[in-house]
């Protein structure tokens, strides 16, 4: 039985005291999450990871959105694996759309950085899904699963096992147009095929979430999908009433 996964991208919101103040109220409902058998976690800008980190309860995952797969060098505005070790954080989101569209961030070089993420023992969250344009000509499978082996390249089982997936429809990103349930869950369902076939039995343990508009209305639904493990949450995920709010729905999905 895979645990269910809960994890909010703040993208590029919040000041460090704001950051703050969200991780100083989210006591309660992670050790309520804990307590339901729940996974919680937040992804805060690379500038807050620290402060989420010292003043959020210890058992929320804080992952960052982003990093650079050398330890170290010539890369001006980049921030690397050990930089972030160094503040706690084991978790990174990888090839979310907005990055694959804003600075160019392919599947290849994904592979790179969920290499190096592994040889460090930290998390990745590799994030894959089709355009609405995509979608509507009937390829979202072909697409997903070229994103897929690309990404995930070259890794051993053992490895493969530790990673997280996230689909993510561009076209159901931050536009309140959710994919639904059948969509959401046929689409990961032919994921985890496709990782049956680069891994075999592994890929029943590896999560994989959805994430595109998923609110504290629609979170039970997706989550009664056998194969969706859990949501990667955008807007619904800033506010704590509305993250406590999530949470509760999945554990009331169960
Ligand atoms: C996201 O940022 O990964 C996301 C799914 O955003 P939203 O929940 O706002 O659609």
């Amino acid at each position: 039985m895979r645990k269910k996964l809960l994890l909010g991208n703040w993208k590029m919101n919040k000041t460090p005291a704001e950051a703050k103040a969200f991780a100083l109220s989210a006591s309660e409902m992670v050790e309520y999450a804990v307590a339901h058998n729940i996974d919680v976690g937040v992804a805060p800008t690379f500038v807050c990871l620290q402060t989420v980190k010292e003043n959020i309860n210890p058992k929320c995952i804080v992952s960052a959105q982003n990093c650079n797969e050398h330890d170290h060098g010539a890369y001006t505005g980049e921030v690397s694996i050990p930089m972030l070790k160094a503040v706690g954080i084991d978790w990174v989101i990888l090839g979310h759309s907005e990055r694959r569209e804003y600075n160019g961030e392919t599947s290849k070089a994904c592979n790179a950085k969920i290499k190096a993420l592994l040889a460090n023992e930290m998390t990745p969250v590799y994030c894959c899904g089709e355009s609405l344009e995509t979608f509507e000509a009937g390829k979202t499978k072909e697409f997903v699963e070229e994103q897929i082996k690309t990404g995930l390249a070259d890794l051993t089982k053992e490895d493969a096992e530790k990673v997280v997936i996230a689909y993510e429809p561009i076209w159901a990103i931050g536009t309140g147009k959710s994919a639904s349930k059948e969509i959401a869950e046929d689409t990961i369902a032919f994921i985890r095929g496709v990782l049956r076939e680069m891994f075999g039995e592994v890929a029943e343990k590896i999560r994989i979430l959805y994430g595109g508009s998923v609110k504290p209305v629609n979170v039970a639904e997706y989550m009664s999908a056998p194969d969706i493990d859990g949501a990667l949450v955008g807007g619904a995920s800033l506010e704590p009433d509305s993250f406590k709010a999530l949470i509760e729905g999945i554990a009331n999905s169960k």
